[in-house]
């Protein structure tokens, strides 16, 4: 199919215009200028031949959405452009993509090394399913690339990445597990949900296939659900196949919310990042804050690598809170521009704990041993201007202190 990737050599233009115009369709029925939805379970043939051609991949078309569909199409297109990949597969969730790449790779006898910090879901995959397959999984310290690079040179078919990392924002170098993982001929697989294709491109760095939760900055809006796979054709023809038959595809109504949501993408990254820096520099001069994770801050462990392997630092800032739980449950019913939820990558600011977002699954006991403390607090920073979601915490700040010099008063009026 024709698209607008291929008239404006999209390669040499910048990151708005890519995120607008790539994958982009020409011509749309009705002269539309917008991708339609294509709310359309079969696709109907007169000519019985033709049919059988298209049934058998051998003429482009559709023949049912599950298989495929024409405004999932131009999503995966889209990605394409940005990821600069040759192929790319949608998927309902981005747990349907995750677990359907992992799905289409292992099998029993297989082994895959990945490391402790990757995604909530992702690591219930690891630790719950894939072993009833006979797949064995060896998690990592997401800090060291030597325990990783041990691991892998012990032979395995598939190493998985996910950096920077979720809540705690760690940093893996790409590059140099991707050259141990070669070694041993193992797929490379990456994560690049925080990111975002404009601020990483796992494809140059090495990885075989980079997976997405759509839902989040790609969509940008939190009004959509979708996982997107992408990387060279012979290996995402098998993740497409596996999809038509596990049945996890993407809805062209949810496809036409996420094309529409990375247009702006680019804008809306722009403005979020640059306010997560000046947050996270913020966030240092709070006396309240015992420690703040942001990989744009050179007193991060990874600073070094973050800059050579990524072109933005990312909208995604968390930081450990003086008084633990307690103080959380305090400083979030303050903060007036942001919503408290389990998402992340939307417009609007979202603040979350880790017990009750990245890791609900896992009990205090596993929380601690990850390292990820009662205290922290997760900040996906949204559009609003820099200035506003500065005051705003500076002022829900001031509510904690003056609550928690007054507290041990109201306590002894208990007692
Ligand atoms: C949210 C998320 C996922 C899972 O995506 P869903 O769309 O919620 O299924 C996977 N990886 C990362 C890093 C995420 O943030």
């Amino acid at each position: 199919m024709k698209n607008k990737s291929h008239i404006f050599g999209l390669n040499n233009v910048g990151d708005g215009t890519r995120s607008v115009w790539s994958g982009e369709q020409v011509e749309h029925p009705y002269r539309a200028t917008q991708t339609p939805i294509v709310a359309s379970a079969a696709y109907g043939y007169q000519d019985i031949d033709e049919w059988y051609d298209v049934a058998l991949g051998a003429a482009p078309g559709f023949i049912y959405s599950r298989m495929s569909n024409p405004t999932v199409e131009t999503l995966e297109a889209k990605l394409c452009g940005l990821e600069n990949a040759e192929s790319a597969v949608a998927f309902s969730t981005g747990m349907a993509a995750i677990s359907s790449v992992l799905y289409t790779f292992l099998s029993n006898g297989s082994r895959v090394v990945s490391t402790k910090d990757s995604y909530g879901g992702t690591n219930k995959v690891f630790e719950e399913f894939l072993p009833r397959m006979g797949v064995s999984v060896t998690l990592c310290e997401t800090h060291s690339h030597e325990q990783i690079e041990a691991e892998i040179a012990k032979g395995c078919e598939v190493l998985y990445l996910e950096t920077p990392t979720n809540p705690t924002l760690k940093i893996v170098d790409i590059k140099r597990l991707v050259a141990a993982a070669k070694k041993v001929g193992a797929l490379v697989i990456a994560d690049n949900t925080f990111a975002t294709p404009l601020n990483q491109s796992p494809l140059e760095l090495g990885v075989d296939i980079v997976v997405h939760s759509a839902t989040k900055f790609l969509s940008g809006h939190a009004d959509a659900m979708g996982g997107l796979v992408c990387g060279a054709e012979a290996l995402i023809e098998k993740v497409r196949h596996y999809r038509e038959i596990n049945g996890a595809a993407l809805d062209p109504f949810s496809a036409y919310f996420i094309i529409r949501g990375m247009k702006t993408l680019a804008l809306r990254i722009r403005q979020q990042q640059s306010s997560a820096q000046a947050i996270a520099e913020y966030l240092l001069t709070e006396p309240l804050v015992e420690s703040v994770n942001y990989p744009g801050l050179p007193s991060h462990p990874n600073y070094f690598i973050a800059c050579q392997q990524m072109r933005g630092f990312g909208a995604m800032v968390s930081f450990v809170l003086v008084g633990g739980m307690e103080m959380v449950k305090t400083l979030l019913p303050q903060l007036q521009y942001g919503h408290c939820a389990g998402n992340l990558g939307a417009v609007e600011t979202i603040y979350g704990p880790a017990r009750t977002t990245s890791h609900v699954e896992n009990t205090l006991e596993e929380r601690i041993a990850l390292g990820i403390s009662e205290g922290l607090v997760r900040i996906s920073v949204g559009i609003e201007d820099t200035c506003d979601l500065i005051a705003d915490l500076k002022q829900a700040f001031e509510f904690v202190r003056n609550v928690s010099c007054s507290a041990p008063c109201a306590k002894d009026e208990v007692d």
